[in-house]
């Protein structure tokens, strides 16, 4: 294995060979988590009209205090027919049009209601209560820029702002393979020096999570024909990743296969642990990574690495894990050569967020990864990090 990169070299040798997705029209309902392709802009202003904050009566504020007739009453979606007149009141509903005319709404709790006419006691302030128009967004303007991911709040934006269907790149369509011999599926006997196979549901569910979509192959044997077979379709996909079968032993022939159907290795060996044997490479457009096959290496290689390059083919403009920092509940020891990733608990303890670094922290133990919802980033080097060290982490989702 040639000298080990850096994550972030490999990220950066990664990222550099991603080129972003065609785009296409998405329905609104159909929007969330994928990525914008153009600006999204206003169609009307925001609110489309004066309307009213609360429950109330329409005045004008000069007319206050005193006691005014109620010449009509205005629900949602029924503006008056005519303008308040001087000396007038027009009952109102949260988020009736405000009459023209008037420059304020008195909210209900605040007036002495005689049905046909109410006392207010107090001095209307001009504006109290009138949600103006365009005060959220002009018509026009943007609402969501190109290259955001959608989540709840920019749908919510784009159906306001009169939006049915957007401009988005395309999803891109990841091939999931395992290898190994050994794997048979949950649900199944397992025979002797079997296990159950895990890689191929823990990618599939990041996956989604990326906005990508997945097509998980069936697993193959470590056999050089049942390989290229099944390498050879994962190459039709906008990405191909794999796991198992990138180290250095005898049986692990991803590398050599990839490479006798013309992928054109890019990386091969990351400081990380877990994940050190990370393979990458290209073939025309598709992006080939190969994970290692110990599940937790897996889950940490696709967040470092698969994530950031699936964000950046749907166009997202900063695709790179978003660390947050927090504090150790415990010593930990680094790894003198490799940053870690470890496993921890998170929770929030006097306003801060504090990591439990899990005991068992190998990576075939994915059974104990379970119980962690962080990835904690231990830097290389030689000094413990005590207690209520500084560090950062990766929120797991
Ligand atoms: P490899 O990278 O192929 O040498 O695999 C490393 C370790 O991960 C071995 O113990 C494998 O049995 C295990 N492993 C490989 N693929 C999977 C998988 N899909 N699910 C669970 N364990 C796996
Ligand atoms: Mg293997």
């Amino acid at each position: 294995m040639a000298p080990l990169l850096s994550i972030e070299e490999a990220q950066r040798l990664i990222l550099e060979r991603v080129q972003p997705l065609e785009s296409e029209r998405v329905r609104l309902e159909d929007a969330a988590g994928r990525v914008t392709a153009e600006p999204a802009t206003a169609r009307v202003d925001l609110p489309p009209f004066d309307s009213s904050a609360m429950d109330g009566f329409a005045v004008r504020a000069e007319d206050t205090p005193g006691r005014l007739p109620v010449v009509a009453r205005i629900p949602a979606g029924r503006p008056a027919d005519r303008a308040l007149g001087r000396g007038e009141t027009m009952a109102i509903a949260t988020g009736g049009a405000v009459p023209d005319g008037a420059d304020a709404v008195i909210p209900l709790e605040y007036v002495v209601d005689h049905g046909n006419e109410i006392e207010i006691a107090d001095e209307a302030l001009v504006d109290a209560n009138v949600r103006p128009r365009g005060g959220d967004v002009r018509r026009g303007d943007v609402l969501v820029p190109a290259g955001e991911r959608l989540g709840p709040a920019q749908v919510g934006a784009l159906a306001a702002g009169g939006i049915a269907d957007i401009s988005c790149a395309r999803r891109p369509r990841v091939a999931v393979l395992s290898t190994g011999t050994e794997l048979r599926q949950p649900g199944e006997e397992l025979g002797p020096g079997e296990i159950y196979e895990a890689n191929g549901v823990i990618l599939t569910a990041q996956l989604r999570t990326a906005g990508a979509e997945p097509e998980r192959l069936e697993a193959v044997e470590d056999d050089d024909r049942a390989h290229r077979d099944a390498l050879e379709t994962g190459l039709r996909a906008d990405v191909l990743v794999t796991s198992g079968g990138v180290s250095v032993g005898p049986h692990d022939l991803v590398r050599s296969v990839g490479r006798d159907l013309g992928v054109d290795e890019i990386l091969w060996g990351v400081a990380v642990k877990p994940g050190k044997p990370l393979w990458f490479g290209v073939r025309d457009r598709t992006l080939v990574f190969g994970l290692p096959g110990n599940p937790v290496s897996t889950l940490v290689c696709f967040e470092l690495f698969v994530r950031p390059a699936v964000l950046a083919l749907q166009g997202v403009a900063d695709p790179l894990p978003r660390f947050e920092a927090g504090r150790l509940l415990r010593a930990a020891r680094p790894n003198p050569a490799r940053t870690e990733l470890v496993r921890a608990r998170s929770a929030i303890v006097d306003g801060g967020v504090e990591l439990d670094v899990l005991s068992g922290q190998e990576s075939h133990m994915i059974a104990t990864a379970a119980g962690a919802d962080a990835l904690v980033l231990v830097p290389a080097g030689t000094e413990e990090l005590p207690a209520g060290s500084e560090v950062s982490y990766l929120r797991l989702v």
